[in-house]
């Protein structure tokens, strides 16, 4: 039985985490006041423009934020085990094994200098030192199999592959320890539409195929709808709006004008009479957010307690979602 077989709570559990930047200005608050759960086996998707807090969230929770940036408050359980309250040791033997992540460009990810295979093996040998080189090699052939890269091509070096191929090892080493969870940080932006598509299957199917949860983190909304059951949306630090990916196609349910705005802005083949619009205006300087609801600037429903409030999530219709239009009875202002 797996680990996450064993238990029935959330395989990721982000309570109240703020993480902070120190700058000359003051401190930047990235992430703020998240609360995020991701379940046994699901897909979640993150999403936010570029400088919403995604990525610093995936390094907080992996606790490997670097430089100024530093956790100022709340927890983050994988596995029910808080990985704050870690040491360096403990922590070394339960990342990768449990939690592992695959980053934005493969290249980086991967040592120009040894073949895939080494990188594939030296992975599984760090961490399950009882097995034998010859037995780590065979996992690392079955893994090339899993991510369907031709075995004789593992003993490449990472020049020597495809981008494709190449984001196909790194999600091959980011499964090869079984981790429960994985998490994705824009890992097909560097790649074209079509192997984007392709590998996104892929990971589809080898999650289906070999059960771990994944945290999904993108700008693309439409990347994301594809792939997940469940999407958190990410506005200026925060979650605006927690909601079933399915919930999208469907007009009748009630989103966050914010997810409204994303989704409006992607080309759907089957809509014919709804125009295409972006959000106007940029996303906001987090050295000094607006008041109330930071969207309030950009918001089309913008009303009076916008600018001093600040909405907090609440349940609207099977989703949670952060905004003054929402009462527990329904729509009720700013329409
Ligand atoms: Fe728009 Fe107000 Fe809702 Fe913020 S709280 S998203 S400004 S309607």
């Amino acid at each position: 039985m797996s680990n996450h077989e064993a238990i029935n709570e959330a395989i990721l559990e982000i309570k109240d985490l703020s993480v902070a930047y120190g700058t000359a200005k003051g401190d930047v608050l990235a992430v703020q006041d998240m609360n995020l759960r991701v379940l046994p086996n699901e897909i979640m998707g993150l999403i936010g423009e570029s400088g919403s807090g995604k990525s610093t969230l995936a390094y907080a929770v992996m606790r490997l934020l670097k430089g100024s940036a530093r956790v100022v408050k709340g927890s983050v359980r994988i596995l029910g085990k808080d990985i704050y309250a870690m040491d360096k040791e403990e922590l070394r033997q339960f990342r990768w094994a449990n939690i592992s992540m695959v980053f934005q460009s493969a290249m980086n990810a991967l040592n120009p200098v040894l073949t895939v295979e080494t990188q594939i093996v030296d992975t599984i040998l760090n961490h399950r030192p009882q097995l034998s080189r010859r037995e780590a090699r065979e996992k690392a052939h079955e893994l090339a199999d899993l991510v369907r890269i031709d075995r004789s091509r593992i003993t490449s070096y990472p020049h020597e592959l495809s981008g494709g191929m190449r984001q196909r090892i790194v999600i091959a080493i980011a499964i090869s320890l079984e981790p429960s969870l994985v998490i994705m940080d824009e890992p097909t932006t560097a790649l074209d539409v079509v192997v984007q598509r392709s590998i996104l299957d892929q990971i589809k199917e080898i999650q289906q195929r070999v059960q771990f949860s994944v945290l999904f983190i993108s700008h693309d909304f439409s990347l994301v709808s594809h792939l997940a059951s469940r999407i958190a949306i990410m506005y200026a630090g925060r979650v605006v709006e927690v909601t079933e990916a399915r919930s999208l196609m469907d007009a009748k349910v009630a989103h966050h004008p914010y997810t409204e705005g994303l989704w409006r802005a992607i080309p759907k083949l089957t809509a014919k009479s709804v125009a295409l619009e972006g959000i106007v205006g940029t996303p906001p300087d987090l050295l000094h957010p607006p008041s109330g609801c930071a969207f309030h600037p950009r918001c089309r429903y913008t009303f009076e307690p916008c600018r001093t409030v600040r909405p907090q999530l609440q349940d609207v219709e099977g989703s949670e979602i952060a905004c003054h239009r929402f009462v527990p009875e329904g729509i009720q202002h700013g329409q």
